[in-house]
């Protein structure tokens, strides 16, 4: 009798709650769904050429193209959208995915600035900081600070904060950086560790934590063994995804396959993962394709 007991206990703590899964949005970019409740973190699919960095040039969402996927992710409503930090290519979308399928956008006061520009109302918009906790559906988010690193040498581009709403279109120069955030998301099935910035902060607010899967960064890391060695292994994931390794000037391929970020060396990161994480399972989806986490 015990024994059924603890059987339905058993089936019951499976069954009662779906699977989560993941789907990559290119760059940094994806939807975590549990059939019930669905995230979007960092959505930008509008790609932004290097010419359009030129003087006198503006960009806004390019709303086709967020259609094209959205409509290939299978996207049907959203319940929040989780943006990192200010800069186009993790925020330029964020406005028009909040107000086509719902729910509010959660970010720094920079990131909420990028959607109060383009119309969302005070009630659409929620500001976040480290220490925070959000409960959505059976998702709870937690930001943690990491500030973001300087480009090239000591020089950080599009630098300090959104201080008022910011109308579209703009010069991509105007999306400035704001606060920077990492999450830490669980669910009743298992718990996924976003590090949202490659290069690992002098103060690194996520050491120690331990999370299932790892959605890592992997663009302007210091090195593939400091990402390893200081946030893959200690965070005993048992699935880790990078992320930010596709070129985020040029337009995602609709067909199967990536284009490559300059100089990112997805191959060497790869490699040294086989040598130095060999219990740790990789993966690098295709944009849009389905990954179950748990
Ligand atoms: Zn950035």
């Amino acid at each position: 009798m015990k024994f059924s007991f603890s059987l339905l206990l058993l089936l019951f703590s499976t069954a009662s709650f779906s699977q989560v899964t993941f789907k990559w949005l290119g760059t940094s970019g994806f939807i975590l769904s549990d059939q019930t409740t669905t995230l979007m973190f960092d959505p930008a699919m509008t790609h932004v050429p290097i010419y359009d960095f030129l003087p006198f040039m503006t960009v806004e969402s390019d709303k086709p193209e967020v259609d094209f996927w959205m409509n290939k992710c299978g996207l049907k409503s959203l319940q929040a959208t989780f943006v990192n930090h200010a800069h186009t290519d993790h925020v330029i979308d964020a406005p028009y995915v909040v107000k086509k399928f719902g729910g509010k956008l959660y970010g720094s006061s920079s990131v909420l600035n990028v959607g109060l520009g383009q119309g969302l109302t005070n009630l659409q918009v929620q500001k976040i900081k480290h220490g925070d906790s959000w409960k959505i559906g059976d998702f709870i988010i937690r930001p943690f600070r990491t500030p973001h690193a300087p480009h090239v040498l000591d020089i950080m581009l599009m630098d300090g904060h959104i201080e008022k709403p910011l109308p579209t279109p703009t010069s991509p120069w105007n999306y400035l950086v704001g606060e920077t955030h990492s999450f830490l998301i669980t669910h009743p099935k298992g718990s996924i560790l976003f590090q949202a910035i490659g290069k690992i902060h002098d103060i690194d607010t996520l050491k120690g934590l331990k999370a299932d899967v790892l959605l890592l960064t992997i663009a302007n890391r210091k090195s593939s063994e400091d990402l390893i060695q200081n946030r893959v292994n200690p965070s005993q994931a048992k699935l880790i995804i990078p992320l930010h390794h596709d070129n985020f000037f040029i337009p995602m391929k609709r067909e199967n396959g990536i284009d490559e970020l300059w100089g990112i060396k997805a191959s060497e990161f790869q490699e040294k993962l086989s040598l130095h994480a060999k219990q740790i399972k990789s993966s690098w989806p295709q944009y849009c394709q389905a990954i179950s986490l748990f």
